[in-house]
Order: C-alpha cells, then structure tokens, then sequence
C-alpha cells in the first residue's frame, strides 16, 4: 500500500495465473497449455514478419485476421465485422466487462467457474451474483431465470471440464433476451460444439475463444470474440479508448496462419481428446472420480487422498497440477492433459503414491 495508491488499486484482488516455474525438466500440467505446439506454418509466417516492418505500427483493426476467422465459420455464415479481436481473449473478456456486462443488476456466473471473472468486476466495479453449479458441477439453466446485468461462463466449463449442450445454452439465451450472455469457449474445440453457430440467431449472444488452448499459441496473446455486429461495436469501442494496437505484427502473421492450417488444428486436439480419454480410464483405475471432460484437462479427486496432499506428493516428483484451495472443489485437482509420455510420469507417480 503506497499513499499514491487511487482507492480502486488498494480495493483489487488481483488474478494470480498457475506458476511458470522456470526448472528444467518439469512436467508442467498445471496452466492448460496445449503439449503438442502450435503449427510450423504459424512459425514460418512470424519468421517472414521478422522485418524492417517492425518499426511501422500494425494494423490496428487487424483485418486480416477478422478476415481469417469469418473464412473459417463460414459455415456458420459469420462476417469480419461480427469478429472482435484482441491480446489473449483475457484482454477480450475484460473489454466485454466493461462495455457489455456493466450495467445496474448485478452479473451471473457460476460459483465455480474461471477465477478471472471476479476479478474483473472488481476492476470495473461490475456486481456479481455466484450461482451455484448442481451436485454433479453442472450449470441448470433454470438456475438463470433471474434478474440480471449479463451472464457469463465458460463452456466447457473450467475447472471443471463439463460441457453444457447448445440446447440448453439457447434456454439461457431465450430467457435472458434483455442481457448479454458471453460464452467462453477457451476449451471448446476439445470435444464441444461452438455457440458461434448461433450467433446469427440471437443478438444477445457473444461468444470468446483464444488461441492460447486449442492451437496451442499461449505466447503469442491473441483472443477474439464473434457477436452481432452492435455488440462488436461496442468491443471496439472501449478498445479505440484503451489502445489502438492490442495485436502486434508478429501475433497478427501468426494467428493468421493458424487458422489456416486445419489440419494440423484438428490433428493436435484428437491427439488431446484421445490422451484425455486415456488418462481418464487409468485415474478411475487407480481410485479417482474424474468428472465428464470436454476439455484439455481433467477434474479429479481420489477417493481417500486429498488434493492438497496428492499435489504437494507430485510435486516432489518434478509434476506440477493445479489445485484450488476453495469450499467445493478443495478435494479436487485439474490436471492438463500432457503428451502420452507426461501422462505415463503423471500415472506411474500415482501409481508409486
Ligand atoms: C485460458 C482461459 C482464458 C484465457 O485465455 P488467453 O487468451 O490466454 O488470455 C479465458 N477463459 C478461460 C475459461 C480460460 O481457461
């Protein structure tokens, strides 16, 4: 605390991301990033950016790559002025805070659910109701008939990996025509269905994916958004107040080619699904309830340990899994879904314990 502090500062509770730890040798299963790496294309396309270039800003709408998205949900007949991007789809989230979730009633989001959120509305002074998931961590549509400012939650849902169908997320939606309602797809292309096919059919939806997971570009910070095109609007907006350049040239050529490269895309989320399922089959082996994932981790407790204890034990060893020491899931642990060796390390500590 510091006298030159501005109220605001002293009051934030600040996120605080899993740790990086920088020994060698780890098996780093604790921040959801995607083993397998992101596409060689995507490399090449930042090498050829490497350039004089770099002293010319970027450009600041970062069409291209609005231009690369609406191409790749065609299919979902989804234009570049209904895409909205920006560094990491954290930095997309706090700008829907601000611009499309701040309003007199407070917020809803699940009680458990990505810690970001609260913190957010503790940046833009945004009330929040915590609505509590089911027994079995699902989110009940029903339980979000009430008046509300906005609605928010992951789907798959973290840290809980459940997937919520597109049925019920519409239930949501029809009966929340009055408020925006934000799906956040970080985890999506591991096994779910995305909500961007339902863009077109309500203007109270917008939907968030990043690049961090799925293609596996966590470094490079780029995130986006696809909505109708007011509530875009309103995204743009509060960035052209906040900062004309979020994307760099180098995260523009590379997330560009990213969404280029189908193949490589789907190849590396099978290779997580098919491991997911597999580190799923050998916990319950070993006497862990694992909870239904959708995606690139799983949520799992033992059924006589506890979670802090396995995670410390773990840790020991050089494997690092995340846990929350918060009411409800204190017995559980998320665990990123690793290459086929990092899950044979993670199984075979297990097993030792
Ligand atoms: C990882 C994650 C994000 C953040 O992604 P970035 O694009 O890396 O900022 C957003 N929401 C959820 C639920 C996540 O797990």
């Amino acid at each position: 605390m510091s006298k030159y502090w501005s109220s605001l500062v002293e009051q934030l509770k600040p996120y605080v991301p899993g740790e990086q730890p920088k020994m060698a040798n780890l098996v780093k299963l604790n921040t959801n990033e995607n083993p397998f790496g992101p596409s060689p294309k995507v490399i090449e396309a930042i090498q050829k950016e490497l350039n004089d270039n770099l002293r010319l800003y970027p450009d600041p709408e970062g069409q291209a790559l609005k231009d690369a998205i609406a191409s790749y949900y065609a299919d979902y007949d989804i234009k570049a002025s209904q895409v909205f991007v920006g560094n990491g789809s954290d930095e997309v989230l706090a700008h829907i805070f601000q611009g499309l979730l701040k309003h007199d009633d407070p917020i809803l989001f699940p009680d458990i659910t990505y810690s970001f959120y609260p913190v957010y509305c503790g940046l833009y002074q945004v009330e929040h109701h915590a609505v509590p998931l089911t027994d079995s961590f699902e989110i009940d549509p029903a339980d979000y008939r009430r008046t509300n400012g906005g609605i928010i939650f992951p789907n798959p849902n973290a840290p809980t990996g459940r997937y919520l169908v597109l049925q019920h997320v519409e239930e949501i939606l029809q009966a929340n025509e009055d408020s925006v309602v934000v799906v956040d797809e970080a985890y999506v292309d591991f096994g779910g269905e995305s909500a961007i096919s339902l863009v077109n059919k309500y203007p109270n939806l917008v939907v968030c994916q990043t690049l961090s997971k799925a293609r596996s570009l966590a470094g490079l910070r780029v995130g986006f958004a696809v909505a109708n095109e007011e509530l875009i609007e309103a995204l743009q907006r509060v960035k052209d107040s906040f900062n004309s350049y979020p994307l760099d040239r180098l995260a523009l050529a590379g997330a560009v080619a990213a969404f280029e490269d189908r193949q490589w895309f789907e190849d590396s989320c099978n290779g997580v699904i098919n491991e997911r399922e597999r580190l799923t089959e050998e916990l319950e082996e070993l006497g862990f309830e694992v909870l239904p994932s959708k995606a690139n981790f799983v949520f799992t407790r033992h059924k006589q340990k506890s979670g802090a204890a396995i995670a410390a034990l773990l840790r020991d060893e050089g494997i690092i899994v995340r846990h929350f020491d918060k009411p409800r899931i204190s017995d559980f642990l998320r665990i990123t879904v690793g290459t086929s060796d990092q899950n044979n390390a993670l199984l075979k500590a297990l097993a030792e314990l």
